[in-house]
């Protein structure tokens, strides 16, 4: 029997092993396996990132997937073993939990999900693809910076859509919001806010069909969107396509074991804390509100800490 299970492989994930394998716990990692539609990779969502330059501790900025690799092998070097599965079913209802997956399954006091979540894309069939070249980004706070003076699309129509179009502004020409419906979703005030801003521009009933290169093929051009009432095409100037179309946490697998709120995120307790005891959670599948690499790393530590000092309150050594 584990003393802790690791779920899930970004930044909460792999700095919740490196504070349970400092602790001595040999914690378990799942790293996820691997799946076309993004979900439980391992790694995480920085796997599909390019330059991240707001983590601290890399002034010149970081490629996503380097910066997780680095992560991992900080995990590694203090013990942590590391599989290369998705979880299929976990059974709380009783300690020690129980953990699965396809081929294997552990026992543990304690288990740390850092599930993530995953933003939605355009559904494109080349969606991947286009957030590997940074065409489609579902971060604004992370990337928009990188477009001063440049015209961007923002996908959506409810307030994060809102409010990443206002701050891209802080940074672009002109950002075209491209919504499906002709009346928005989001909040008045946000909407209010978005529509006094003179760089905003609208293509409402509107959907992004195409991605247009530039002369450089490595660069983007603009989009083709249709018109949904008309079925008529328009190309808009973009650098790039931020979609704020929601995001869907990766919790499926817990529903029925731990408390999840109506869109599926765990529903925190106290601090890191679940609605079962022994049970902790960190990273985007707790937390809807900051959404960064650093915020769920920082609550990945907690969770350990949290994990560790339970653990250590139901006695049993940490041997
Ligand atoms: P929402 O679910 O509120 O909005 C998602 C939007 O994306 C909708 O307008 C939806 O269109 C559109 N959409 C969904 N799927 C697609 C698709 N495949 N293609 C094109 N468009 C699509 O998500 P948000 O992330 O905006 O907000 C989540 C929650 O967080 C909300 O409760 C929101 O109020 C809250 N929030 C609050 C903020 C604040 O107060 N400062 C800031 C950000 C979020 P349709 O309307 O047609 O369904």
């Amino acid at each position: 029997m584990r003393h802790v299970i690791i779920i899930g492989s970004g930044p909460a994930g792999y700095t919740a092993a490196v504070y349970t394998a400092r602790a001595n716990l040999k914690p378990l990692m799942l790293v996820g396996g691997g799946s076309p539609d993004r979900t439980l990779n391992p790694g995480g969502q920085l796997m599909f990132t390019t330059e991240v330059e707001n983590f601290p501790g890399f002034p010149e900025g970081v490629q996503g997937p380097d910066l997780m690799a680095m992560f991992e092998k900080q995990a590694v070097r203090f013990g942590t073993d590391i599989e290369y599965a998705t979880v299929t079913k976990v059974d709380f209802s009783h300690r020690p939990f129980r953990v699965m997956w396809e081929g294997g399954a552990e026992e543990a006091r304690a288990v740390i999900i850092s599930t993530g979540a995953k933003s939605r894309l355009l559904g494109l069939p080349n969606d991947t693809e286009l957030l590997l070249k940074g065409w489609e980004r579902t971060c604004a706070t992370c990337d928009g910076a990188f477009y001063k003076g440049q015209e961007l699309v923002c996908v959506g129509g409810g307030d994060s859509c809102m409010e990443e179009s206002n701050f891209l502004t802080h940074f672009a020409s002109k950002v075209t919001v491209v919504h499906r419906r002709d009346a928005l979703r989001a909040s008045k005030i946000m909407q209010d806010r978005a529509r006094k801003n003179p760089k905003i521009a609208w293509a409402l009933d509107s959907v992004v069909k195409e991605f247009v290169p530039g002369p450089d093929p490595r660069k983007m051009r603009g989009v083709v969107v249709e018109h949904v009432k008309t079925g008529d095409r328009r190309e808009i100037a973009a650098a790039a396509v931020f979609v704020a179309v929601g995001h869907l946490p990766s919790t499926e697998v817990f529903r029925g074991q731990i408390e999840l709120d109506e869109v599926g995120y765990i529903v925190p307790k106290q601090f890191t804390y679940t609605s079962v005891e022994g049970v902790f959670a960190a990273g985007d599948c707790v937390d809807h509100r900051y959404r960064q690499a650093i915020t769920a790393a920082g609550m990945g530590c907690a969770a350990a800490i949290d994990c560790e000092r339970w653990l250590e309150a139901q006695g049993g050594g940490h041997g």
